[in-house]
């Protein structure tokens, strides 16, 4: 296995001075996967050519002659296909992931797009700096975490990933290359932000980190029964910096909508900033389709739940199991076997958020389906910065289910349409299975994003929702 950790030069590398290889560090290994270039959900499925960058200026060079479309990836973390291009050519960016300047003074780093969050926190935790939003898992790209408009446990305090990236460079495939911010290119910055890589390539991009003194945070976790005892600890927790529950969704009677509230904040210790471990622990297999059923599932959560003897459980965690547990072991998707798996992720706003979780809770208990992985949070009120970004105000729920194409389908189908009538909408970044009448009326300025989208450039999943076919 090749190792995650990126060797950090001296001083900080510029494009010209790196040879031009693919980048030999963890996104080779754990990233791009096998060929070809998969999603993390393994649905769908498509052939594509993968055209891979290593300097900032191989797009649009790299595709002189090509006649068929392409769409800029990362490390494949969607699950959906955001990130796929069927028979297209797929500009894989995990090659550019040099660091470019840091400044210690505000927290600035700048770097190409291809940089995993996992490169980053190697770079900036020694240095005393975090990311400022950080997802479920450490090895997205810089340019995936801004094309998805990536949210994290602090949502409620901190926003979106894009609201701490002061700029960024976008490459359209006429070769023009704009500097985007929220004063200059400002439309582009905009669209740009959660635009699913569809407005350009992101060549590099500035981020303000956030200073810490210690890797470990002052954790909690209590246990709830039901929406009421979730949205009292969610009131609570305003002033925590980080939340999130898990939640039991086989579950029902007396059981209904039991969790796991978690909370922290970086503790104010001094400690050690050491690196971290790199990951050892690999998947090793697909599992055979049934190992995940409702049976497992359920004895999974009851498990899980009961875990933790006491209703309150005070600890210091560090930042590894608080933020990326699943991280832990590679290629953890290949539990769901080899047809994959599906997540669904709706923001249900205030006025009927607790109603339209509660009757989706109960329209996956009534399914059989029973979802292994069940994230339950409260978004907060930070304006996004991104024309289609995904979060607003409200309760998010994301649910994993293995594909059982006869029952999953039929259930995504009736629970895409609960959120429609509930006022939510489902996040792109997750999503295989919304069809286009669900995606226009989720995200109604679907057309007016498309004035910036660039010729060149399409997916899967754009050409599933609007029909649009590139216009090349
Ligand atoms: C275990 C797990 C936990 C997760 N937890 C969260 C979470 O808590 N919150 C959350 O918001 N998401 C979460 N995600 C989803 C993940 O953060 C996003 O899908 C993220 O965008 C993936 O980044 P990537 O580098 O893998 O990009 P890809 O999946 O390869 O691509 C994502 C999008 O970015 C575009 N893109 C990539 N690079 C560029 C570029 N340089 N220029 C322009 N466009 C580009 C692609 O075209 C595509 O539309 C999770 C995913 C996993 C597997």
């Amino acid at each position: 296995m090749v190792s995650h950790t990126i060797g950090y030069p001296e001083r900080m590398p510029t494009a010209t001075e790196n040879p031009p290889k693919r980048n030999t560090t963890a996104s080779s290994e754990l990233v791009a996967g096998p060929a070809p270039f998969e999603s993390w959900g393994r649905y769908p499925t498509y052939g594509a050519k993968i055209l891979p960058l290593h300097w900032q200026g191989d797009f649009p060079a790299i595709t002189t002659g090509i006649h068929d479309s392409a769409l800029p990836v990362g490390m494949g973390r969607s699950y959906g296909d955001v990130c796929l291009l069927k028979d297209g050519n797929l500009l894989l960016t995990t090659g550019m992931n040099r660091l470019i300047a840091f400044d210690a003074e505000t927290g600035l780093l700048t770097a190409e797009a291809g940089i995993t969050l996992a490169q980053m926190l190697d770079f900036a935790v020694p240095r005393g700096f975090f990311l400022p939003v950080s997802p479920g898992t450490k090895y997205v790209t810089l340019g995936g975490a801004i094309a998805n408009d990536i949210h994290g446990k602090n949502h409620h305090s901190a926003g979106t990933f894009g609201r701490h990236i002061t700029e960024f460079e976008l490459v359209r495939s006429d070769g023009s290359r704009l500097l985007c911010s929220p004063t200059e290119n400002s439309e582009f910055y905009a669209a740009t932000i959660g635009g699913l890589g569809l407005t350009g390539l992101i060549n590099w991009a500035t981020l303000r980190l956030k200073p810490i003194v210690s890797r470990m945070i002052d954790y909690e976790s209590i246990q709830f029964h039901g929406i009421d005892e979730f949205l009292d600890l969610t009131d609570q927790s305003k002033d925590i910096e980080y939340t999130v529950s898990w939640i039991d969704c086989a579950s029902t009677g007396k059981n209904f909508a039991r969790g796991i509230f978690m909370q922290g904040d970086h503790s104010m210790r001094r400690d050690d900033l050491k690196l971290s471990p790199k990951p050892k622990l690999v998947f090793p297999f697909d599992a055979p389709g049934f190992a995940l059923n409702h049976t497992t599932v359920s004895l999974f959560n009851a498990a899980f739940f009961h875990k933790q003897i006491h209703k309150r459980v005070v600890s210091l965690l560090d930042y590894e199991p608080f933020f990326y547990p699943l991280d832990k072991i590679l290629h953890w998707n290949r539990m769901y076997g080899t047809r994959g798996l599906l997540q669904f992720q709706y923001v249900i706003p205030w006025d009927n958020a607790k109603e339209g979780t509660i009757a989706i809770l109960h329209e996956v208990a009534k399914s059989g389906l029973a979802s292994f992985l069940a994230v339950l949070k409260a978004f907060g009120d930070v304006p996004s910065p991104g024309m289609m970004s995904f979060p607003k105000p409200g309760i998010t729920l994301a649910l994993d289910f293995p594909i059982k194409p006869d029952k999953s389908f039929p259930l995504f189908g009736r629970l895409a349409d609960m959120t429609r009538e509930f006022g939510g909408r489902l996040y792109p970044a997750k999503d295989a299975a919304m069809t286009a009448p669900q995606f226009q009326s989720f995200y109604p300025q679907w057309e007016q994003f498309a004035h910036y989208r660039d010729p060149m450039l399409t997916s899967s999943f754009w050409e599933r929702v609007t029909g649009d076919k590139p216009g090349i």
